[in-house]
């Protein structure tokens, strides 16, 4: 019989996650698939369970020194309903599981969970977030591309817990995101793409763009970026041979339930050509 920890305070959690064998559970959207057992029995969980998503300091949402901090604990309900996080934060947010599922589902949880198919990932990757990691004797922060070590696998320590997402805030005309999926709720994405752009006089001047699902962890090409950078927006790919290959190289997809190899690889460049066409006009 597994154990349930539920403390009134972060520094209580931090203390229980320190001393005991416990699964942090935020949301549970992911644990409790995970976990479970035959249908109307309780889930079978191997390990004693720490309580953290209902924690207020874990639950906060603050604008401070350039940055957009997000508790590790916040719904993505309650991300995209708050005025201070800018529009392009809760475009990927918007295509997630389904409004019941986003009432509870939280941010900490889809980084923790680490699928090379979470959705907030290649937001998170391509505008360069942060995490703060807590134990009870500290913190520590650390960039999210050095968090995600491959599917299912982060650097996170046995005694800490993630406590904030910081988000350098910054001033993108253009907003981009498409993910390929079998429906339009609850499904889990074959390929998803994420981009934002600075736009002038039908030049790029700046663009970031990440892709999940295409390979063991979300992708960035900051070579790309940098070709891209300084071009018209109307581009089509095949005039960039060069473009197009660094981002060939990095996508290895694999063959799975819900998807091939072959059709992650080629929407993956189709969405590419799609948002430099498409995606970067007008704003
Ligand atoms: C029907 C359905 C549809 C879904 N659709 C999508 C979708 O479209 N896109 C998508 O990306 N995902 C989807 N998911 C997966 C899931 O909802 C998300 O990954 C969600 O964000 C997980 O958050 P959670 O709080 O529920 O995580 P939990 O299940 O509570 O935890 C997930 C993992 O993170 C760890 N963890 C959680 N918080 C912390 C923390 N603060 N510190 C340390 N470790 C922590 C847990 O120990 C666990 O390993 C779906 C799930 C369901 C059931």
């Amino acid at each position: 019989m597994v154990k349930t920890y539920r403390p009134n305070r972060l520094s209580e959690a931090l203390r229980i996650r320190e001393q005991e064998n416990v699964i942090v559970l935020a949301g549970g959207t992911d644990l409790m698939v995970r976990n479970r057992s035959w249908s109307g029995t309780l889930p079978a969980f191997q390990q004693d369970v720490l309580f953290i998503g209902h924690l207020e300091e874990l639950k906060r949402i603050k604008k401070e020194g350039g940055l957009i901090v997000l508790g590790a604990s916040c719904t993505l309900a309650q991300i995209m309903h708050d005025w201070r996080v800018p529009e392009y934060i809760k475009l990927p947010l918007a295509q997630m599981a389904s409004p019941a599922i986003r009432n509870v589902a939280t941010i900490g949880g889809n980084i923790c969970n680490a699928s090379p198919a979470g959705d907030t990932l290649p937001m998170l990757y391509a505008l360069n977030a942060s995490l703060q990691l807590n134990t009870g004797q500290g913190s520590r922060i650390v960039n999210i591309q050095d968090f995600i070590t491959g599917p299912g696998r982060t650097g996170l320590q046995d005694d800490e817990i993630l406590t904030e997402i910081r988000i350098p805030i910054a001033d993108f005309n253009r907003q981009y995101y498409k993910k390929a999926g079998l429906r339009k709720a609850n499904a889990i994405s074959k390929v998803s793409f994420f981009a934002v752009a600075d736009c002038r006089h039908d030049r790029i001047r700046e663009v970031r763009i990440a892709l999940g699902a295409v390979a063991p962890t979300p992708v960035r090409s900051r070579e790309g970026e940098a070709i891209l950078a300084g071009i018209e927006t109307k581009a089509r790919l095949d005039a960039f041979p060069d473009l197009k290959a660094c981002y060939e190289k990095l996508l290895s997809p694999i063959d799975d339930v819900r998807s091939t190899k072959k059709y992650r690889h080629k929407t993956a460049l189709l969405i590419l050509e799609d948002f430099l066409g498409q995606g970067l006009e007008g704003g």
